[in-house]
């Protein structure tokens, strides 16, 4: 044929500069394209005198699959950053992941017999509930009252705009309770921050290709489908057809970015506040991912609000109208064998960033048959 490239990337973000990579590696002539004025998706950091600001959501890298954490290695040396937010209820603060800490501040109790014994208490009443149907009843059931109306019930309904009884229990499975003193928020082997911040680590991936930003697939879908036998779609599955099945819905952010002329302003890199009134859920001080010395700071308030054609789909929202318009598009999606549908957006899927990279080098690994 005489297309002038092997692939087309709809979408510089992760998934897609990782399959730009495999397949430059391959020796495959790409084009990655992007509607927004800059590379990385969500991941984009932007380095604003030194200090490097992640201007779409904080993003600490973490896996257990050694594969995974060697593979994104390549691009970035990574810190020993260990994620360890604070919780901020009603003007008071919190530890999380929900520990041994969190029990103290709480309860006062100090062994984990003290603790364990508390939450079995706080438990007892919703034993009833022996299928959780939601997420407010698989929360209750495993942590009772205080920590259900402390920490989860505020957060998760302004974070979705919806009622926890409405959610799937999935959403909350990483913050199990931890009976040791420890304030790791995450449980998997690896984890950090790459020196740098994000961006480099996109650009050094999608090197050898061609990009063009500023480009927006479906202003000219027609002359970009025919430069490609092949395509990497990485943008919403409900867009790529129309819309013909309906809208798949997304929860949005945005963000207060603000430069304070001081040189620390919350002494850690993530606070969330939980109560459900304070319209922010997590402020982020951005220097500390990097153990930033600078004599002044940059945060982030993060604001949920619903997705519309004005701002950026950030998290796919699980319920069931959601998941049976996803089942269609992705049956559809089944007849064209010349694209892979890739990431957060094209799967509808509340990926992590390691889950992003397995699932493009699983396509890449179809396509090359190799993969390094
Ligand atoms: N969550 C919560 N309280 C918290 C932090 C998280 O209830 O202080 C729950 C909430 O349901 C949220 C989910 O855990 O939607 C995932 O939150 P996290 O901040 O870990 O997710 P991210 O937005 O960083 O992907």
């Amino acid at each position: 044929n005489d297309s002038i490239y092997d692939y087309i990337i709809v979408g510089a973000g992760l998934f897609g500069a990782v399959f730009t990579q495999q397949a430059v590696k391959a020796g495959k002539k790409c084009l990655i394209i992007d509607k927004r004025r800059q590379i990385g998706g969500n991941l984009y950091t932007e380095n604003i005198d030194s200090i490097n600001v992640h201007k779409y959501g904080a993003h600490i890298f973490h896996t257990s699959n050694r594969e995974i954490w060697n593979y994104i290695n390549q691009f970035a040396d990574f810190n020993n950053f260990i994620n360890s937010p604070l919780a901020n209820y009603n003007g008071k603060l919190y530890n999380l992941p929900f520990n041994m800490n969190t029990f103290y501040q709480l309860w006062g109790t100090q062994t984990p017999l003290e603790a364990k014994a508390k939450i079995a208490e706080q438990c007892k009443k919703y034993d009833y509930i022996t299928h959780p149907a939601n997420l407010e009843e698989h929360a209750l059931k495993m942590c009772g009252d205080d920590i259900y109306n402390t920490f989860i019930k505020g957060y998760t309904e302004k974070q979705w705009g919806r009622r926890a009884t409405e959610l799937p229990s999935f959403i909350i499975k990483r913050i199990p309770l931890r009976f040791v003193y420890n304030n790791n928020y995450f449980n998997d082997t690896y984890q950090g921050i790459p020196v740098g911040g994000y961006t480099p680590i996109i650009e050094s991936m999608i090197k050898g290709a061609e990009v063009q930003i500023n480009t927006d697939y479906f202003e000219n879908k027609t002359y970009f489908d025919s430069l490609a036998p092949k395509m990497i779609f990485t943008g919403r599955i409900d867009e790529f057809f129309d819309f013909k099945f309906g809208k798949l819905e997304y929860r949005s952010l945005h963000f207060e970015h603000e430069r304070l002329e001081i040189n620390d302003f919350q002494g850690n890199a993530v606070v969330n506040y939980n109560e459900f009134d304070v319209p922010f859920t997590r402020i982020i001080e951005h220097k500390h991912f990097e153990f930033g010395t600078q004599p002044f700071t940059i945060v982030s308030k993060e604001f949920p609000n619903e997705y519309s054609k004005d701002s950026e789909p950030y998290y796919p929202v699980n319920d069931e109208r959601n998941h049976t318009i996803l089942g269609k598009y992705k049956e559809l999606a089944k007849a064209y064998g010349n694209i892979s549908f890739g990431g957060r957006l094209a799967q509808y899927a509340y990926f992590d960033m390691d889950d992003t990279i397995e699932a493009a080098l699983e396509v890449a690994r179809k396509e090359f048959k190799f993969i390094k």
